[in-house]
């Protein structure tokens, strides 16, 4: 029989691989922060939600504003922003096979301002085919698409549903249903979504928390050969941020690090 003190060790612990996204960067705080949180006591320092951790999802590699050659004189006025909330994904209608996918920034940025008459690039992020991903909307924080309060750039993707999601756009046409996105390009979106999504506590596969623009607006964007792969989608994003939140026993590295402090 378990005493006392160990049966609430592996309780807590249960509890912690089932309570839902628990990130590395939190556990990094070490055994005060889950004695905090075992407590009830608030936490300072880590994004602690109603006793869920936050998980820590790095940035991926993004290619800023400067590196795909945007012209600056373009923008126009400020920025305005708001707190994320969602994740709307599209492709540009261009060519899917592009050979100079930066190019295509500069003349999707270029038409969104001087055809379309908008202050900047409509997309938070662009991503091509072979997985790199363009910061969109300029903003004005260190963080790519965010101001110095983690408030997202508000884009010009979706008419009406701009005001808190980020805007991801796949280069290429997908209207198509035999024509998808590169596996390359999914997990480049899913990436930048686990960052935005994973960090602010949402879960992906929460309703309305990584759509299409058609979920939204009458329109065929993302195309069916996007569209029909957000499911899976949603899962790729979902395993980024919590990659060890499966098992009871913890076997993952979740278990490894909570055994460490528990
Ligand atoms: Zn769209």
């Amino acid at each position: 029989m378990p005493d006392h003190q160990d049966l609430q060790r592996r309780l807590l612990r249960r509890q912690l691989l089932w309570q839902g996204v628990v990130g590395a960067g939190a556990l990094a705080a070490g055994p005060g922060l889950l004695s905090t949180l075992a407590t009830g006591a608030p936490a300072t320092g880590v994004g602690l939600g109603a006793n869920r951790l936050v998980a820590a999802v790095a940035a991926p590699p993004i290619i800023p504003r400067a590196g795909w050659g945007a012209d600056e004189r373009l923008r126009r006025g400020s920025p305005d922003f708001a707190p994320i909330n969602r994740v709307i994904v599209h492709h540009t209608v261009t060519a899917t096979d592009e050979p100079d996918p930066a190019a295509r920034v500069r003349a999707i940025h270029a038409f969104h301002v001087q055809g379309n008459g908008w202050s900047d690039i409509a997309y938070n992020f662009v991503v091509d085919q072979a997985g790199r991903i363009y910061e969109g909307r300029a903003a004005s924080g260190g963080v790519p698409g965010e101001n110095g309060e983690g408030q997202g750039v508000i884009g010009a993707h979706a008419a009406g549903h701009n005001t808190g999601s980020v805007g991801v756009a796949i280069l290429g046409t997908f209207s198509d249903d035999r024509v998808t996105p590169s596996d390359a390009a999914l997990d480049a979106v899913a990436a930048v979504a686990a960052w935005k999504l994973g960090t602010r506590d949402i879960d992906p596969l929460a309703p309305g928390a990584m759509i299409g623009h058609r979920d939204v607006v009458a329109t065929g964007c993302p195309g069916n050969g996007c569209q029909n792969r957000l499911p899976e989608l949603r899962e790729r994003t979902r395993a980024r941020i919590a990659p060890t939140v499966v098992a009871e026993d913890g076997d993952g590295l979740l278990g490894g690090l909570l055994d460490g402090l528990l």
